[in-house]
């Protein structure tokens, strides 16, 4: 409360201002010291073809856990990497570690990657893009790797988006449009960038069988990609009557709770065991 609070009142707001400025100081020392000690670790979320139960991919997500043994929540330690520019150095290391094992858990490379990377990077000045390129281009010959990017990303520099986007294709990495319809870009972009996959937000999946404009979006965004040569990943699936929706609607992939959380990368290999093996016997 600032407004005729008077002078304590005054004084009150600065200092939970300034407790807040050091709480975040804390966490962004805390951060940097744990990416010096290689604490970020990966779990990985199986991205599943919904119609013979195969897991594709899956999507690496960056995760933190304190000495404590507690997590802290992606949202709140990556907005703080994103603000402070740390997010390159994240981004680079969770392709690497990803890449890692994954090599060493699938040799045959039957599991593709599905990456994040943040706006961030392809705008760097220092040559943080130059080093996860180089990076990508190496490990994208025994692993089939997407990069998910959002909307946020083409719109801020279009030129450079669309070079490096460029390049990534080239290398036979395939482009995929996160958290897609959350983002306010024009649609246009999805034909003048060379996108392969657009992944449906939660926002939409979460809203099946109980909103019928969101299942009419979500019905208009599969025929959009499916003219234009796009696959779909639904995203945040969490009850069997989405899934059900999503298949009729013809929806080929989908990632959420309910197939398949985060795990770490031992019980993400059982998975993929036990998985693959049922359909391949069907
Ligand atoms: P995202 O890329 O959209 O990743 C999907 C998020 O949805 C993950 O959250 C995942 O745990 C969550 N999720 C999956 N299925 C369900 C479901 O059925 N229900 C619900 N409620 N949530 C589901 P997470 O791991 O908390 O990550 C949050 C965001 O942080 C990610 O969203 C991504 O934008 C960012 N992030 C995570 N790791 C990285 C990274 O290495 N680099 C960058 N740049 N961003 C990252
Ligand atoms: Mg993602
Ligand atoms: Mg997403
Ligand atoms: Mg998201």
């Amino acid at each position: 409360e600032v407004k005729n609070s008077g002078r304590n009142g005054w004084q009150f707001y600065t200092r939970e201002l300034q407790q807040k400025s050091e709480q975040r100081h804390a966490m962004l020392q805390a951060l940097i010291l744990a990416i010096n000690e290689n604490k970020l670790s990966c779990h990985y979320q199986p991205i599943i073809d919904i119609h013979s139960g195969q897991v594709v991919r899956c999507e690496a997500l960056a995760r933190w856990q304190r000495n404590d043994g507690s997590y802290v929540p992606p949202y709140e330690f990556i907005t703080l990497a994103e603000e402070s520019g740390l997010i390159n150095r994240i981004d680079t290391l969770m392709l690497e570690n990803a890449c890692e094992q994954l090599l060493a858990s699938f040799p045959d490379g039957d599991i593709g990657l599905s990456i994040n990377v943040s706006p961030r990077l392809f705008h760097s000045k220092d040559h943080a893009l130059e080093l996860w390129l180089e990076k990508i281009s190496r490990y994208s010959q025994n692993i089939e790797i997407t990069v998910e990017i959002t909307e946020r990303l083409i719109t801020a520099n279009t030129d450079k988006a669309l070079g490096v986007l460029s390049e990534l294709k080239e290398m036979g990495v395939k482009i995929a449009i996160d958290d897609f319809g959350t983002g306010y870009s024009s649609l246009g972009y999805l034909v003048r960038f060379p996108v392969d996959i657009i992944k449906i937000d939660i926002e939409f999946i979460s809203k099946l069988g109980r909103d019928e404009g969101a299942e009419t979006l979500v019905e208009t965004i599969l025929g959009m990609a499916d003219k234009l040569g796009m696959a779909c990943v639904a995203e945040g699936i969490e009850l069997s009557e989405q899934l059900t929706f999503l298949k009729a609607q013809g929806c080929q992939f989908g990632q959420g709770f309910y197939l398949a959380k985060p795990m770490p990368l031992e019980s993400f290999q059982q998975f993929v065991q036990q998985a693959n093996q049922r359909s391949d016997t069907n």
